[in-house]
């Protein structure tokens, strides 16, 4: 079992490189970062509810 381990890279799912680990590259470790970070300041702290939740447009 001494089968060398591959992960694929979340972002683009190419293999991953061993000093990106998980990912294959910097780039693809910063869009995950960026990501990351994205979903932190998404965290709502105080909504003002004045204003209704935008409504998904209807695509047909
Ligand atoms: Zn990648």
């Amino acid at each position: 079992m001494s089968r060398e381990r591959r992960e694929a890279c979340p972002i683009c799912r190419r293999p991953s490189a061993p000093e990106f680990r998980p990912f294959c590259s910097q780039r693809c470790a910063d869009v995950d970062l960026g990501r990351w970070l994205n979903e932190r300041y998404a965290i709502p702290e105080e909504i003002d509810s004045d204003e209704p939740p935008p409504e998904p447009d209807p695509e047909r």
